[in-house]
């Protein structure tokens, strides 16, 4: 009942080209499929799956979902995540995806435009990709680099300076910088 590698193959560019109405498929559904097994192979049934939530998300959001942009979602939307354009670029080249980095700068600033991802800038020269959209606050662990939230209910500004004449404050972003003791 296993299905043959070179079928799975194929199916795993079809993706892209499935119509909405198969969209409302959940994991659940798949059982008894031929292509769903209990073996390692189910892995390309989730990720199909997985390639048609991200292709929603992209005609949500007014995307128009190219083979690039849906790959690069796949990796960017999946959840909770910080992540930086080079990071991207590194996974999408192991992942045997080749990418030029101007794609996925373009990528990552349309996904941000239209609201699938906010910039966090640690500093012009690291920027950082959040899937996590809500207003929120970060930690920033200046070893590693890396990010960790902050739910925005556990920080309380309590006085900033009034922003100059004919501007009005939008968000009060706080990115509290760490270092560990020990
Ligand atoms: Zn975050």
């Amino acid at each position: 009942m296993e299905p043959k590698p070179d079928l799975l193959a194929k199916e795993r560019k079809p993706s892209v080209e499935v119509t909405s109405t198969s969209l409302t498929c959940h994991h659940d559904r798949h059982r008894g499929r031929p292509r769903r097994s209990s073996g390692p192979r189910s892995t390309s049934a989730d990720e199909t799956v997985e390639r048609m939530n991200v292709r929603m998300r992209l005609l949500e959001a007014g995307i128009s979902p190219t083979i690039q942009r849906l790959e690069i979602g796949r990796i960017v939307l999946r959840g909770p995540l910080h992540i930086s354009a080079d990071n991207l670029y590194h996974q999408l080249e192991n992942g045997s995806f080749p990418i030029s980095r101007a794609t996925i700068y373009n990528t990552l600033k349309l996904f941000v435009q239209k609201g699938l991802l906010r910039a966090i800038v640690v500093s012009p020269e690291r920027v950082f990709y959040d899937s996590t959209t809500g207003h929120h606050h970060h930690f920033y662990d200046v070893e590693t680099g890396e990010l960790i939230d902050i739910p925005a209910e556990e920080v309380t500004v309590t006085r900033y300076p009034t922003p100059p004449p004919d501007m009005r404050t939008e968000e009060v972003d706080v990115l509290i910088k760490v270092r560990r003791t020990a």
